[in-house]
């Protein structure tokens, strides 16, 4: 494997890979750019079935999370880790400290937090050793406990702009979202939806997910394989990426796709598919920034209602994208993709979180 020649790879500062023989850690931390900040990004577990396949995945999220710090104006680069196993069977608070030594081995160019397989209480463990992790509990009234709420507020948000954009639709009222994945955040998605009057249809590979969103927000059921395809004036992806590729975006009936899930398009090209189809998609990574604004603000030091006014500033980079890409008769994820590269390259001053 060639990592320096993966298309992943793109300019990566560091990559390192850890193990430890006691816990069986095996874990990558790669930190794609430090430019505007200490590398931010969560700690996913995940049984992939090769190292190069592992690689390959943290590099791409890494630079996502370079992208999505930098759009949300947060003073963090891009950074990601994975810890290759089955999050079923592999965790023990010895990985998780072990980890922490692996990431405290890094002086604070990385800072981890929890992602797909890994939670509060994990990142507690990894919080005995290091200093250099954020997504932990919280007192009543400061920033910071599980993201995925606050990612499902910032992405109820979007979906809200880009209605209103697309459709012409001030509220959400009788429009209908599918909803693909009621976990974490898709079932906070769900309520925020429900409480706007929109219709909802859910779908989920966990029949329990599925029966909470039905029993609490109403939602009608959509078999896991068929939500791509639904009617639906709003489809939200919110489980697994690259659900977006030739074949799916042909199903599509939803003139809008706005969603929680990362790097939801299989490639970049798959953006002008959708665009050809007419179909306004909302960048992935500007969407679901709640989460990592929340992280950010519990590793500065804020408070809660600081997070939630941040939040509040997702819907109008979007409309600033969504209007960009309808002006240069461009893509919305060329145009995110642009205007996070030139924030990357220019340095530019993030605001600062704290006073
Ligand atoms: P989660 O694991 O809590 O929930 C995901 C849900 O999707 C689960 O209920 C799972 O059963 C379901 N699912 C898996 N495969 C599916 C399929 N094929 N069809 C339908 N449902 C399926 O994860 P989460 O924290 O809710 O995150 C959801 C997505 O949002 C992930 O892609 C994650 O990377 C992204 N994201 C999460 C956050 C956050 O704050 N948690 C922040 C940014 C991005």
């Amino acid at each position: 494997m060639e990592v320096f020649d993966m298309r992943e790879f793109d300019g990566h500062e560091l990559v390192i890979f850890g193990h430890d023989a006691q816990s069986r850690l095996r874990a990558i931390i790669a930190i794609h750019s430090t430019v505007l900040g200490p590398a931010a990004g969560g700690c996913r577990i995940w049984p992939y079935a090769t190292t190069t396949e592992a690689v390959a995945d943290v590099l791409r999220l890494s630079r996502s999370m370079s992208y999505k710090n930098a759009m949300a104006g947060l003073p963090f680069g891009g950074g990601k880790a994975v810890i290759i196993g089955d999050a079923r069977t592999v965790k023990t608070p010895e990985l998780f400290a072990a980890f922490g030594r692996m990431v405290d081995s890094l002086r604070g160019r990385y800072v981890t937090a929890e992602d797909v397989g890994t939670t509060t209480a994990d990142m507690a463990h990894v919080a005995r050793v290091t200093r250099y992790v954020s997504g932990l509990g919280r007192s009543p009234g400061e920033a910071g406990g599980d993201p995925a709420p606050k990612t499902a507020l910032g992405v109820f948000l979007g979906i809200q702009a880009a209605v209103k954009f697309r459709l012409g639709r001030a509220d959400l009222a009788g429009l209908t979202v599918a909803v693909q994945g009621a976990g974490g955040v898709g079932y906070h998605l769900c309520g925020l939806l429900s409480a706007a009057g929109a219709r909802l249809k859910v779908a989920d590979v966990q029949p329990r997910a599925v029966e909470r969103a039905c029993d609490e927000f109403k939602a009608a059921p959509v078999p896991a394989v068929q939500v791509l395809e639904v009617e639906a004036d709003v489809l939200a992806p919110c489980a697994l990426g690259a659900i977006l590729n030739t074949r799916s975006i042909a199903g599509l009936k939803a003139p809008v796709v706005a969603g929680a899930a990362n790097n939801q398009l299989a490639r970049d090209a798959d953006g002008e598919a959708l665009r050809a189809a007419g179909v306004l998609y909302a960048p992935d990574y500007v969407i679901n920034a709640g989460g990592i604004i929340s992280v950010a603000r519990e590793y500065y030091g804020g408070t809660e209602a600081q997070v939630i006014e941040d939040i509040q500033g997702i819907p109008a980079r979007l409309t600033e994208i969504f209007e960009r890409a309808r002006h240069e008769n461009r893509t919305t994820n060329e145009i995110a993709d642009q205007m996070a590269r030139e924030r990357l390259s220019h340095g530019r001053e993030p605001r600062r979180l704290v006073a």
